[in-house]
């Protein structure tokens, strides 16, 4: 049985925003979840659902197959670890991590031991002493981790704990979230709009859009196997080129190169007149003309060398498309370029739809 279960999850707000449509998940013990989507998709509002911080206006939700909708968040069990770490100022890191269990009046050995350990997983056993304001931003995220980690609870929930921090840091804790997940092997729904984040924490990841839920699916299915445009178009950097056109001849355009659909659908014919979208990741694209592929003509624009691969911007006909090259590779701007996308790299999705279309 699942230890977490999201049975057709709705919310609704109270002024009639319905920001949840209908969310299914089952989550697995100590398993590794991240939301990801835009802004306003509604990942924290599901967050806070799970939580018990925002009620759940339809569906439910179940904690080892007992419903929970109308648990409180201490009886379910969770800690939440929130963007803004608001650890107390004037209390020492020991004091702010050992906060909760001295409310709950546990054993002061007992909290002892318990700060320890946690400062011992998380790198701060030297800064036990410290204030907050004497600091680092990761530091600080640390301890409010540490805070939400000593509870022992079921479920951690993270709302994009690493956006306070700057780039170099957010790699660091990313590494240590990982880390400190290993070690504890808790359950954990960590919610970001970062990707990376996502593709490097989960072990599953949900991609939400406008309250819906897009795709389930591991880092490795999403990425290869997307179920739409948004979810090909969001899962990668940079993102998945996507070529617009109505089917002619059992074709579509890309500038002045003809794309013979035949390579990709056995029933082309019935796609005649229909929109499609023709998708193909920057980095599949191999330079010059290559067999099985389809070869493109275009004009490089812009380069942007990123150490050991470069971005490129390159024209073809009136369509801007992004290719990534090895550095070793990068060619001249305002110059031609022939590249070549293999067949098998090709994605086609349904213009009206937006869904994948089976092809190979
Ligand atoms: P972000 O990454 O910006 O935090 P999110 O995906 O977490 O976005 P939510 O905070 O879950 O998004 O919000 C989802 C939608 O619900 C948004 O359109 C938001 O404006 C709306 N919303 C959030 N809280 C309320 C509220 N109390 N009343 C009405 N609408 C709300």
């Amino acid at each position: 049985m699942a230890y977490l279960t999201l049975r057709k999850i709705n919310k609704i707000y109270p002024n009639g925003f319905h920001a949840v449509h209908n969310f299914d998940l089952e989550i697995e013990k100590g398993e590794f979840v991240v939301f990801v989507g835009p802004s306003g998709c509604g990942k924290s509002t599901t967050l806070r659902m799970i939580a018990g911080l925002e009620d759940i206006s339809n569906g439910d939700f179940l904690i080892n197959g007992v419903r929970a909708n109308e648990k409180g968040p201490r009886e379910r069990e969770v800690a939440m670890v929130f963007q803004s770490y608001a650890l107390y100022p004037n209390m020492s890191v020991y004091d702010n991590i050992a906060f909760g269990l001295t409310l709950q009046g546990v054993d002061e050995d007992v909290i002892e031991q318990r700060v320890m350990k946690t400062a011992k997983i998380l790198g701060l056993t030297d800064y036990l002493d410290r204030m907050p304001r004497a600091l680092s931003g990761g530091q600080r995220q640390r301890v409010a981790i540490g805070r939400a980690i000593i509870r022992k609870v079921g479920v951690f929930l993270m709302d994009e704990p690493l956006s306070n921090l700057d780039a170099k840091q957010r790699v660091t804790m990313r590494y240590e979230i990982a880390q400190i997940h290993r070690e504890t092997g808790a359950t954990t729904i960590y919610v970001t709009h970062d990707q990376t984040e996502a593709m490097t924490l989960a072990d599953r990841i949900v991609v939400m859009k406008d309250g819906y839920v897009q795709q389930i699916g591991t880092p490795y299915e999403l990425y290869y196997k997307p179920a739409n445009v948004f979810v090909a178009g969001f899962i990668g950097e940079p993102p998945m080129n996507f070529v617009r056109g109505t089917v002619q001849d059992g074709a579509v355009m890309f500038g002045d190169v003809k794309l013979d659909l035949s390579h990709k659908l056995k029933d082309v014919a019935a796609w005649e007149g229909k929109p499609i979208v023709f998708g193909f990741r920057p980095e599949a694209i191999k330079l010059g003309e290559q067999a099985g592929s389809y070869v493109v003509n275009g004009m490089v624009e812009l380069t942007e060398m990123l150490g050991d691969n470069t971005n490129v911007y390159i024209n073809v006909g009136d369509a801007q498309t992004i290719l990534k090259v090895d550095s070793h590779d990068t060619p001249e701007m305002n110059e031609p370029l022939t590249f070549s996308i293999p067949y098998s790299e090709v994605y086609l999705f349904d213009g009206e739809t937006e869904m994948v279309i089976g092809g190979e």
